[in-house]
């Protein structure tokens, strides 16, 4: 019995954009088609399309997303706050930036969280493509 070979990793720009447009519309990287999410929140077990497994045939595998999206909203947080300093120095409404940012860091995971899960998809697809997965 022989086993599939593993498709070696794939990083040209021109796909590697293509993979994070199509991850940041929501959309299958791997394919583009749409409708991989059941809700906002919770994806398909695989494209309908493509058959691409969204879990890569790995138990824990969102973990990565979980903590890709953290980052992510810690990132942006940190540009945001950057951002609404230097418009409003030397006199920042330090009120508003902390009841705000507050705010913001419950708001940005939790609306970043399915671009998060898309996007972590095209990164791991940009090292594994489709046909790598157990
Ligand atoms: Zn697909």
């Amino acid at each position: 019995m022989t086993t599939p070979a593993t498709p070696p990793p794939d990083f040209r720009l021109r796909r590697i954009l293509r993979l994070a447009l199509r991850a940041l519309a929501r959309r299958c990287p791997n394919c583009g088609h749409g409708g991989i999410f059941l809700s906002y929140f919770r994806l398909r077990t695989s494209c309908l399309e493509c058959g691409l497994r969204l879990d890569r045939g790995e138990p824990g595998y969102q973990v990565g997303a979980y903590m890709f999206n953290l980052v992510a909203a810690e990132l942006l947080f940190a540009v945001l706050l950057v951002a609404a300093l230097a418009a409003t120095w030397p006199d920042p409404p330090w009120a508003l930036l902390t009841y705000g940012g507050a705010a913001l860091m419950v708001f940005l995971p939790v609306a970043l969280y399915p671009f998060a899960k898309t996007l972590f998809l095209a990164f791991d697809l940009v090292f594994r493509p489709q046909g790598a997965e157990r």
